[in-house]
């Protein structure tokens, strides 16, 4: 029979921008709830004063292996810094844990790392860059049209406040619209001339990416084709941390039922 209880959800970097948005619409989210949040920078917060529905006797913790030891979490979301996310990763699944993870910066080597740990550990896992469902159709559009197009570029915008750039979710952009192709890489176009290091972005796949950051925006991202006489444009713009909710909720929901690592929400959606 299924269970009908609660999810029991961790939260790890709740004290956070995205972190905060989490305890909240897990909180709100039928079927599943906030049971242990970790923090370094909150130690000691009450959860109540981030969500008015979190229990009053909730406080953030510091340290991952005792929260999971002392509540039991079947899942833990993480949202929190690209040097730390292995290590908690590891935790969890090391407990039997199922990691919803939207911290991003991660290499592909670390990839393989997380999707032989779930399997060693027999607990699943979802990493995604963007749990945006908006961001993760401008993904599935962009690839459709690298097969058509010969110039791609990736301008990112993002808060002044972005450890890593360029954004996860620009590199896993490029990656799947270079998985499109299937190998024929975009042109490059040569810049005989350069006046100024990095002008023309960071290169990957044959597409030139630019990381724009400052106080303002939230999470943008074009994606720029060019061919003879023409350019076409696919944008997604971020007006608010809400929209990541809706995602990083279905992966709560799903993970459980998943064996081994989830890359990306598109299987998913
Ligand atoms: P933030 O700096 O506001 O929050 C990170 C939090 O992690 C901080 O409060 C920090 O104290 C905490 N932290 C540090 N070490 C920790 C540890 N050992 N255990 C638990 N918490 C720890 O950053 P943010 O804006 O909330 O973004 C967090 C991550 O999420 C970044 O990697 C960002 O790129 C990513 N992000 C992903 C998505 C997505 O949809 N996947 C969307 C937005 C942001």
């Amino acid at each position: 029979m299924v269970s009908m209880d609660p999810i029991r959800v961790l939260v790890s970097g709740a004290a956070g921008r995205m972190g905060q948005y989490v305890v909240n619409a897990v909180q709100s989210a039928p079927g599943m709830q906030v049971v242990a949040a970790v923090d370094p920078a909150g130690i000691g917060k009450r959860l109540i004063d981030i969500c008015d529905t979190c229990d009053e006797t909730l406080v953030i913790g510091g340290h991952l292996t005792a929260a999971i030891e002392d509540t039991a979490p079947q899942v833990m979301v993480d949202f929190t810094r690209p040097e730390i996310v292995m290590g908690n990763i590891e935790t969890a699944l090391n407990h039997k844990v199922a990691c919803v993870v939207g911290t991003t910066g991660f290499s592909e080597t670390d990839i393989k790392l997380v999707q032989r740990m779930c399997e060693k550990k027999g607990a699943p896992a979802i990493i995604a860059s963007n749990f945006s469902i908006g961001a993760n159709l401008m993904m599935r559009f962009a690839a459709e049209a690298a097969r058509q197009f010969e110039y791609a570029d990736i301008i990112e915008r993002h808060h002044e406040g972005k450890a890593d750039a360029p954004s996860g979710t620009a590199l896993t952009t490029a990656q799947l619209m270079a998985a499109a192709r299937e190998g024929d890489s975009f042109e490059t176009v040569p810049t005989p001339v350069s006046k100024l290091d990095g002008a023309r972005g960071g290169s990957t796949h044959g597409i030139q990416v630019h990381s724009v950051r400052m106080k303002g925006y939230v999470a943008d991202q074009e994606v720029v084709f060019g061919a003879a006489g023409e350019t076409l444009t696919i944008e997604h713009r971020t007006t608010s941390r809400e929209c990541f909710m809706p995602g990083v909720l279905l992966a709560v929901r799903k993970v459980l039922s998943l064996e081994g690592l989830t890359y990306g929400i598109d299987s998913i959606l």
